[in-house]
Parts: structure tokens; C-alpha cells; sequence
């Protein structure tokens, strides 16, 4: 697989993306997708990494409400 070069579509950002938003198909950097997750009311939960990255995965399973917000996009 090669290396993507899509960009981050965070306003201002000009960063690679790490992954895509598959709601949105939006392509956000790891930093910006971790911003959305610790400072936004709506992280990403429903994407995919790029260049089978698991480091988003990592972070939002770390984190203490990312169970519930999951849980509330299944149902
Ligand atoms: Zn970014």
C-alpha cells in the first residue's frame, strides 16, 4: 500500500490526514482528529485510518467516554 497524500481538511491545517471521516468523507491529521476527540462535542468514531495506521483506533479506546458515544451510534 502506498503512502497517501491526501491533506487534512481542518480549516487552516495543512498537515497529511491520518484518517478519514466516513460520515462526513472528510480527511482529518491525527493531531486534528484528536482535538475533535478531546476538546469537540462529536469525535470521529465512524472512519477509516490510512496506511493501516491503528494509532486514532488506539487513542479513542483510551478514552473514557468513547464506549458511550459508540454505543449511541449503533443503536
Ligand atoms: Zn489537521
Amino acid at each position: 500500500m502506498g503512502r497517501h497524500r491526501r491533506l487534512c481538511q481542518w480549516s487552516g491545517c495543512r498537515q497529511y490526514a491520518n484518517l478519514q471521516d466516513l460520515d462526513t468523507g472528510q480527511t482529518f491529521c491525527f493531531g486534528c482528529a484528536l482535538a475533535m476527540l478531546y476538546a469537540a462535542d462529536d469525535p470521529i468514531v465512524n472512519y477509516t485510518e490510512f496506511d493501516d495506521s491503528t494509532e486514532y483506533t488506539d487513542a479513542i479506546t483510551r478514552h473514557p467516554s468513547i464506549e458511550r458515544l459508540m454505543q449511541r451510534r449503533r443503536r
